[in-house]
């Protein structure tokens, strides 16, 4: 049997929208900003690039969407990270799991608000920084391990991102699903991660008729294992494990499309299957479903310890404000709305 019994019935996703700032090129193709968000909560697609659109938009869905927090362009990668991911950081060092993902086309600022750069470090940076500052001071003897892997899904293959070579295979044990031999980096600081994570990057699988452009389709995970002792009520020693994952997800631009295909031609056409996966298993566990599919992907797989049971799952659905980019944001902002 597939799937697995999830004793709480519903499960909350926590939901943002991240809109981005418009672009050079997008400015220069004289494109127009056609969202508003209002509010911190609200948003509304305010124009269409064309008649198609309208209808489309018509028939699918309202213009308007709510999420737990919308940020528009102007909001930093602090607040971000305080909005979105602070709590479940928290959650995390009470030893439980969590996820943070990144949704949405490709340009749509994915990589941004996880990894960011040196000077707007993201929420991949930010959270492992939190869980130093808070481990020392949780922990009454100061001990502490933290554990990095970094891993792509491309194609349903998985490649370490720390120590790129051949595929790693998944394989069951003890604590769930692995990928064997992959790399646990131990991390003593915050300083020395921005480099690994974004050497990690550049060994993302690249589309070979555009090398010097992440590929559109890998998706990368960064997994961060934290454990550190405490002392109860009755100064009995308690080892606390927990595990954050942090996930940038491939561009999601074909993603909708393709829901309503049979697996054949899914496969023809050659879809992420992994995307496909993810969003069958949130939307089951947003319904309440008893069985939720993780096996259909490798994704899904390697997440369904940090989806499964009383689950802090945290998705930021990333959108560009440009027309020219009106079908994808709509996608987008429809595909987040279902998560909810
Ligand atoms: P994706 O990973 O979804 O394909 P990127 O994160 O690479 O998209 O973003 C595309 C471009 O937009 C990059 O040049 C990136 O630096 C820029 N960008 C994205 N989000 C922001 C933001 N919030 N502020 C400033 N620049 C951004
Ligand atoms: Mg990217």
């Amino acid at each position: 049997v597939e799937g697995e019994k999830i004793g709480n019935g519903q499960s909350r996703i926590l939901v943002f929208v991240r809109l981005r700032p418009m672009g050079k090129k997008e400015r220069e193709a004289g494109s127009k900003c056609c969202v508003r968000i209002v509010n911190k909560r609200d948003v509304y697609l305010t124009e269409f690039a064309n008649e198609n659109d309208y209808l489309r938009l018509k028939r699918l869905r309202g213009r308007h969407f709510t999420f737990d927090a919308s940020f528009p362009d102007s909001t930093t990668q602090h607040e971000i990270y305080s909005t979105t991911t602070a709590e479940l950081v928290e959650a995390v060092l009470q030893g439980r799991n969590g996820s943070v993902f990144c949704y949405g086309a490709t340009g749509a600022g994915k990589t941004y608000t996880m990894l960011g750069t040196i000077e707007n470090p993201g929420v991949m940076v930010l959270a492992i920084k939190d869980l130093f500052n808070k481990i020392r001071h949780k922990s009454f003897d100061g001990h502490n391990v933290v554990h990095l892997s970094y891993l792509e899904v491309y194609n349903e293959t998985v490649r370490d991102l720390l120590s790129p070579g051949r595929p790693l295979v998944l394989r069951e044990d003890k604590q769930g699903i692995v990928a064997a031999g992959l790399t646990q980096y131990r991390a003593y600081s915050t300083d020395e991660v921005m480099a690994l994570l974004q050497q990690g990057n550049l060994n993302r699988t690249t589309e070979p008729t555009r090398a010097n452009e992440t590929s559109s389709r890998s998706h990368a995970i960064l997994q961060v294992v934290i454990e550190y002792r405490v002392k109860d009520a009755s100064s009995n020693i308690i080892n606390r494990v927990g595990k954050l994952s942090l996930i940038d997800l491939a561009g999601s631009e074909r993603a909708l499309a393709t829901e309503q295909r049979t697996l054949r031609s899914i496969e023809g056409a050659n879809i992420n299957k992994s995307l496909l996966a993810l969003s069958s298993c949130i939307n089951a566990l947003v319904e309440g479903k008893k069985h939720i599919p993780y096996r259909n992907s490798k994704l899904t797989q390697l997440l369904k310890d940090s989806l499964s049971g009383s689950c802090n799952t945290v998705m930021i659905a990333n959108i560009s404000p440009s027309d020219l980019s009106f079908g994808e944001t709509q996608n987008t902002l429809h595909w987040a709305d279902r998560a909810k």
